[in-house]
């Protein structure tokens, strides 16, 4: 989707200036609150609440603090000398992977674990999928003390035991959902209704930057931590700004709580990347944005992977937190405005810079990530000699029965 030239600057600069979402929790054309009636009081209950938090310098102190003393924030901008050798470019990583429990999905259980609080909830519920976020929201919920349930369809539990295992020793119950895809949709609905059935003494803990309004904007309010770090870090390490930045997008939550901070710095280019899994024909990727069309899911209006009979797609990535077939509204605005370009790096490629920056650097990242050191090197093949940011999301140890399955261990 286009915007219309006369209108962009504009709605960049509200996006910027923090008046986007509007009211109505759209960015631009994009997002909104798709959702049922019964949900509407509750969304708006949380939406006030969240905005009394982040207006409440107690509450942010508080929220800060445990930031620094239990996540490990801030989290390091690591200068990677032999990338740099190997790419011709000067390459810079921030470090979410060094975040407690090795991803930036923290970041975002641990501040909505303490809106839980604020708003009086006596349960937690999510959702999972690949088990990462289940895993940061039963972290965040033991931290804060209250019992968190995590909805997972039955084939996932069967994919991910060691999440599955990790949640229980966490202290989470995992409610095993045996209906409908048995996967991270049929697990959403769940969840979902669980909530509906009890709209105040449950808080339904979002893991990305979608859903209906509020949450975009709540996820991407809690994990900007990543960009604004990252931004004064590079300024005081390597002096100025990157020239181009990129991360991966599943979601859309790391990237957007990277790119937030440099969408007003005209001169640094924004690159998001998505899975391109086995090909760009239908249901062989998980690239909402590269390869869909405006629709509805999960209660937001964004880009999405479906058919031409409105069925939504089957999405396939080689890392299992791309595999969405949606992305946060936001990302849909950033591509409709041009002011982020949306890419792709298919699987072989995200197994092949996984190796290298394991052999390079001493450091085993995530599968997601890959994908974006596969487009930061791409990209400095034609532009040599530029300086890089790229947004390390997560560590690679979770990816180690994927890597063996492929054969790149021995
Ligand atoms: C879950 C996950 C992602 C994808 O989620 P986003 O919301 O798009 O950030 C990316 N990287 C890692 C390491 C993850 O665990």
């Amino acid at each position: 989707m286009k915007i219309a030239a006369s209108e962009g600057p504009a709605l960049l600069a509200a996006l910027v200036g923090g008046d986007l979402p509007d009211a109505d929790g759209r960015f631009g054309p994009f997002g909104g609150r798709f959702a049922p009636e019964t949900l509407m009081p509750a969304l708006s209950r949380l939406e006030g609440a969240a905005r009394e938090f982040f207006a409440d310098g107690g509450a942010c102190e508080a929220l800060d603090r445990e930031r620094r003393q239990w996540i490990g924030r801030p989290t390091p901008l690591t200068r990677a000398h032999h990338l740099e050798e190997a790419w011709g470019a000067q390459v810079w990583l921030k470090r979410e992977d060094l975040a407690h429990t090795g991803a930036h999905k923290i970041n975002n259980a641990l501040g909505q674990a303490h809106l839980a609080l604020k708003l009086g909830a006596r349960r937690v519920v999510a959702e999972t999928g690949a088990g990462q976020h289940g895993v940061a929201a039963a972290a965040a919920c033991a931290r804060v003390g209250l019992p968190c349930s995590v909805y997972m369809g039955v084939l996932d539990m069967e994919r991910q035991a060691p999440n599955v295992q990790r949640m229980h020793q966490l202290g989470a119950e995992v409610v095993a959902v045996d209906k409908g895809d048995r996967t991270l949709r049929a697990a959403t609905d769940e969840a979902f209704r669980t909530w509906v059935a009890d709209p105040e003494g449950v808080y339904y803990l979002l893991g990305s930057a979608v859903g209906p309004h509020p949450y975009p904007w709540l996820v991407r309010e809690l994990q900007r931590v990543i960009g604004d770090e990252a931004r004064s870090q590079f300024a005081e390490q390597a002096g100025g700004l990157p020239d181009a930045i990129f991360a991966c997008v599943g979601g859309g939550s790391n990237a957007i709580g990277l790119f937030h901070a440099f969408l007003g710095d005209e001169e640094v280019r924004i690159y998001g990347v998505e899975a391109g899994g086995k090909s760009l024909d239908p249901g062989e990727n998980a690239a909402s944005l590269s390869a869909g069309r405006p629709g509805v899911l999960h209660g937001s209006y964004s880009m999405l992977l479906y058919d031409d009979d409105g069925q939504v797609l089957e999405t396939s990535s080689i890392s299992a937190g791309l595999d969405y077939p949606g992305v946060g509204p936001e990302h849909a605005l950033l591509q409709a405005l041009g002011r982020v370009s949306y890419v792709t790096a298919d699987d072989s490629e995200a197994l092949e810079s996984l190796a290298e920056c394991c052999k390079l650097e001493g450091i085993l990242p995530a599968l997601e990530p890959a994908h974006a050191f596969f487009a930061a090197r791409r990209w400095s093949a034609e532009n040599p000699g530029k300086r890089i940011l790229i947004g390390l999301s997560g560590r690679g140890d979770k990816d180690m029965p994927t890597l063996t399955a492929v054969g790149r261990v021995s």
